[in-house]
């Protein structure tokens, strides 16, 4: 019996069942819509607990399940649920255990449409959000209220890859029946398994790693069998935003290679951080497993590696001259989302308009990067020209 804990196992072999589908080595695309039943009580058995087989691709799909074992096992987590995106399974797993005159507690610059949720939706049905630093946990557990029942956690965001205790947070919550969730798309399960922390719900944007070549959107959920029964008979069923069965398959496709280009990834990073690190135009770095980051200790204590997104603040007299490094890169091509082969770079200042932008404000300074599959040689050497034009 292979150890079910084993990356490689999970990876290349749980949940598939050659002999079921002509021994292909690829699983099928199950693309049907629904399934059919000989007897009225086996349709009967089916309505009376749809999580329990196949009954309609809104719910369970065959294709969908081999992906959702995987990942659930990835997480050492009981169970999983794979969303159309991530923005999806964001949606799903907050508004599952939130109630009207609940109070929740978010680290600050979550995802774009995570603030979207909270701000502009949850507010219209009475729930309140404090967003807080997450960086001093007994700060940001002091926003805690008798009323809060839920603690949102994004370790590392996207932007300044600000990082949280998990451990310290889920201890606290947990006796108080606090539901914790975290955003854990920057490191993959690979990096850092959340559920072993204590936090309740991990959420990650498959479109980035698992996905891995730009082409797919896809989220994933995973936790308790209990917790991830409430959101499938719920929030899963009823806003239909399971991911269909091709986007499944292609996601297996991803997966195969996930630690891989992982490995690729990092080495490259490593090698474009060296570099950026000898640049005069580059002010200061942001990278969580680079001893200058500011929680690097607990960064290295809770990550067993940080991929790709590297940002920095450059240093820049006005917006033109940010803009005319960023337009002038080839290898780096401007763009959103990250995760795929390719690298990309997006400023900050694209978020503003040119006459807003204000020196004295780091922000308006700050460059993610992403780096891809590339050879590290290539994107260095396109930085390289680039900033040489600063
Ligand atoms: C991209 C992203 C999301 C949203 O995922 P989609 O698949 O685009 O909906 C959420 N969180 C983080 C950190 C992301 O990078």
């Amino acid at each position: 019996m292979p150890d079910q804990q084993d990356i490689s196992y999970i990876i290349n072999h749980l949940g598939e069942d050659h002999a079921s589908y002509f021994n292909a080595i690829a699983p099928p695309i199950i693309q049907t819509s629904n399934f059919v039943f000989e007897t009225v009580d086996d349709l009967r058995k089916a309505f009376e607990d749809e999580m329990g087989g196949y009954l309609y691709s809104r719910g369970l799909n065959p294709t969908v399940d081999i992906l959702r074992r995987k990942l659930a096992a990835l997480d050492g987590a009981e169970d999983a649920l794979v969303f159309n995106n991530g923005a999806a399974a964001i949606f799903a797993g907050v508004v599952a255990n939130v109630k009207a005159g609940d109070h929740v507690l978010s680290v600050q610059h979550p995802y774009t449409w995570t603030a979207h949720l909270f701000d502009k939706i949850l507010s219209r049905f009475g729930v309140t959000v404090t967003y807080a630093d997450g960086s001093d946990t007994a700060a940001f557990l002091s926003h805690v209220k008798p009323n809060t029942t839920f603690i949102y956690l994004e370790s590392p965001n996207s932007w300044w890859l600000d990082i949280q205790d998990l451990r310290a947070i889920a201890d606290f919550a947990k006796p108080k029946g606090i539901v914790t969730m975290i955003d854990n798309t920057y490191c993959t399960p690979i990096y850092q398994r959340t559920i072993d922390f204590g936090i309740d719900i991990a959420m990650q944007t498959a479109t980035k790693y698992i996905g891995g070549h730009s082409d797919t959107l896809g989220g994933v959920l995973t936790g308790s069998s209990e917790m991830m029964r409430k959101i499938f008979l719920s929030e899963y069923l009823c806003a239909g935003n399971g991911i269909q069965p091709f986007n499944a398959w292609l996601l297996l496709r991803g997966l195969r290679t996930l630690p891989a280009r992982l490995d690729r990834i990092t080495q490259s990073t490593l090698k474009v951080l060296e570099f950026l690190k000898t640049v005069p135009q580059v002010e200061s770095l942001i990278f969580p497993l680079d001893s200058s980051f500011s929680q690097y200790e607990l960064a290295k204590r809770q990550m067993k590696g940080a991929s790709g997104l590297i940002s920095f603040y450059i240093k820049a007299e006005n917006i033109e001259s940010i803009e005319k490094f960023c337009n002038s890169l080839k290898a780096f091509r401007m763009a959103v989302s990250w995760g795929g082969h390719e690298s990309l770079i997006i400023p900050k200042c694209a978020g503003i308009k040119q006459s807003e932008f204000d020196v004295n404000n780091p922000t308006h300074r700050l460059i993610r990067l992403y780096i891809g599959l590339e050879e590290p040689d290539f994107l260095i050497n396109d930085l390289s020209k680039g900033f040489s034009g600063v």
